[in-house]
């Protein structure tokens, strides 16, 4: 006999148990397969070809040209409750793959060195697990899967997520709730880091050019002196964090790059400067680039120099709503257990940050560093490789997180527990 408590549960736990050694391996055989043709963003066709065939292969009828080469698909259901749309990211990145791999990228400098190719196996998983559960009439709401291109972007141009918001799609397929995970190395595997608030930072980049007339260095009273100005710039930006934003919130100025002059004893017309900024909520984002340009105004200022300060718009905080996140932990936690974790957060940023400044919903870190599997490299590194024993995990996380949120009983989550 099954409790009241027990109902809810008994729906994840029946559509993940049937079929589980098939949905396994072919979890498995789709990460490999994808990780043999990684494609940079919006080009991504090989790929969106490979996941249509796997979705087709199971009865559904995905559509394509989402923002150029992403998907989507409705899974069957017969209820009418809330809509949860599940994100997995397609874009590899320009790195050419360490040699040792097998499998291994066959695109020249090219490689899934983010774990994409493993997002994307966990979300056709899920794909595998409620078609062949024989229980898609139980299902009480809709299931969305998205396979968005373009992650790995930048300031320079929107992103996947960024085009995907700005297309109405969340409108147009009346969605509720957003839900993501990202597979992590830095986490051991077994742990789940599902905040209440903010999950990672914003991350913006900025670009200072300092002008001034220059001279001999024998006769600095008559010049004006670029290079002292841009010492005093990259101290002083660093007061920022120390001396302007709350101590009990994690923030980032960085100076990554400076240049200035060509010879010893010349005083230069121009020193250039860029760095990143990074922060875990909104205000905060606003307060660096609102002081980065205004210190830089003012340094320039007191030199007698001239100066343009740019400040290119990346991707805003990831910000979980807190009411979502405590039930995706709740859900989760038969299969994880103590290694269900709210915090802390990341200095690292996600576009699936766009969604959740749209719509209630959660992005979860799944460990996946396992020394067994040689699972112990960084994102973004030729080296990493993913664990394969995170994947099923993955289905399991996402598919009891999206049923939990169409449950009926549980509830509409009420307001709108998001930090802004
Ligand atoms: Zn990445
Ligand atoms: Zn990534």
């Amino acid at each position: 006999m099954r409790g009241m408590g027990d109902e809810a549960r008994s729906l994840a736990e029946s559509v993940l148990v049937r079929d589980r050694a098939a949905r396994e391996a072919a979890v498995a055989a789709h990460q490999q397969a994808l990780h043999r043709f990684p494609e940079l963003a919006f080009e991504e066709h090989r790929t969106a070809d490979y996941v249509e065939q796997a979705l087709r292969s199971l009865g559904l009828e995905p559509k394509r040209g989402v923002v150029g080469t992403g998907l989507i698909v409705e899974l069957p259901a017969a209820g009418t409750g809330p809509t949860v749309l599940v994100r997995a990211d397609m874009d590899g990145l320009p790195i050419e793959e360490h040699a040792g791999h097998d499998p291994r990228s066959e695109h020249a400098g090219r490689m899934h060195a983010c774990g994409h190719d493993g997002h994307m196996a966990i979300v056709l998983g899920i794909a595998h697990a409620v078609c062949r559960s024989g229980l898609e009439q139980a299902l009480p709401g809709r299931l969305l899967l998205l396979f968005q291109p373009a992650e790995e972007g930048g300031a320079a141009s929107p992103s996947g997520a960024q085009r995907i918001v700005a297309s109405g799609l969340l409108d147009q397929e009346r969605v509720d709730y957003v839900l993501g995970l990202h597979l992590w190395s830095y986490l051991p595997l077994g742990q789940v880091i599902i905040p209440d608030g903010t999950v990672m930072a914003s991350s913006d980049e900025f670009r200072i050019v300092l002008r001034g007339g220059g001279g001999h260095a024998a006769v600095p009273h008559q010049a004006s002196d670029v290079v002292l100005a841009a010492s005093e710039l990259v101290v002083t930006l660093q007061s920022i964090v120390a001396r302007e934003v709350d101590p009990v919130r994690p923030a980032v100025v960085s100076v990554g790059t400076l240049h200035a002059g060509t010879a010893p004893n010349v005083l230069p017309e121009r020193a250039e400067l860029t760095g990143t900024l990074r922060a875990p909520d909104a205000p905060t984002r606003e307060l660096l680039r609102r002081r980065v340009a205004e210190i830089a105004r003012a340094v320039a200022g007191t030199r007698g120099l001239t100066v343009d300060v740019e400040l290119g718009l990346g991707y805003p905080p990831t910000v979980n709503d807190a009411q979502v996140a405590a039930r995706v932990r709740d859900a989760v936690r038969p299969v994880f257990g103590e290694g269900v974790l709210s915090g802390p957060p990341t200095m690292a940023s996600e576009d699936f940050a766009c969604y959740l400044e749209q719509r209630p919903g959660a992005f979860c870190l799944l460990g996946m560093q396992d020394p067994a599997a040689g699972a112990i490299h960084a994102h973004h590194s030729p080296q990493f490789v993913i664990a394969p024993r995170a994947l099923p995990l993955g289905v399991e996380l996402l598919l009891r997180g999206a049923l939990a949120l169409i449950e009926p009983g549980a509830g509409p989550i009420e307001g709108d527990a998001r930090e802004r």
